[in-house]
């Protein structure tokens, strides 16, 4: 199967072409028809299997049909992978005009807000600095955010970002879209799974 087969748009397929992507891996097959069925996705798939791809060309795919400012919030347990995962977002929708910031603890609160004022579709973030800004950001809410995608959801758990999750699913609509991404299942998954995702599909790889 190619991504063409999976319903992704021409011009995403070409930014696949551009990145090296010939076809799509296996957890790729499996969510990217699925999300785009509008369904919730649970995603058990370790780093390396295209996991981010997997997430991403479904959320800017959508985002393309209707785009706004705080489209998706991606929740990532480190600094680092928020870094990876907004480059993927820019290598794969940059050219269709998405723009992604990332906002993470340990870098210039004033300087994330004047990037929150640009408005951008995606923000990758880990919880905690998410929250600040969510409480001491002037302008700044998710009333509008059509999608929450929590990406290695294992470690975000084991680092003890449950009640900073627990608070931020509070304050963003109930109506809308969520994927959750982790290398196992253990019971606080489970748990977090139930409290998130809304009659999701569970696809493994
Ligand atoms: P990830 O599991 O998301 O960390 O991705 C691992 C690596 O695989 C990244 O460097 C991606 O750029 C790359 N990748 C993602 N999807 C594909 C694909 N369909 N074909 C080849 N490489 C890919």
């Amino acid at each position: 199967k190619t991504f063409r087969d999976l319903g992704v748009i021409e011009e995403l397929c070409q930014a696949c072409e551009k990145l090296g992507y010939k076809d799509p891996t296996p957890i790729q097959r499996e969510a990217i028809p699925t999300a785009l069925s509008k369904r919730d996705v649970i995603g058990l798939a370790q780093t390396g299997s295209g996991k981010t791809a997997a997430f991403a060309l479904p959320v800017i795919q959508e985002l393309w049909d209707n785009p706004s400012p705080y489209y998706a919030v991606v929740l990532a347990p480190t600094r680092e992978l928020a870094y990876q995962i907004s480059e993927q977002f820019e290598a794969l929708g940059g050219a269709i005009g998405v723009r992604s910031v990332v906002i993470v603890g340990g870098m210039d609160m004033v300087t994330q807000a004047v990037a929150l004022s640009k408005k951008p579709h995606i923000l990758v973030c880990t919880p905690g600095r998410l929250m600040d800004h969510l409480e001491n950001t002037k302008g700044f809410s998710l009333r509008n955010l059509q999608y929450l995608i929590m990406d290695e959801a294992d470690r975000l758990l084991d680092m003890d970002f449950g009640p900073i999750i627990d608070r931020v699913l509070k304050v963003i609509p109930k109506e809308r879209r969520t994927m959750l991404f982790s290398a196992t299942m253990t019971n606080k998954v489970e748990k977090l799974q139930r409290a998130s995702l809304h009659n999701p599909v569970r696809v493994a790889v």
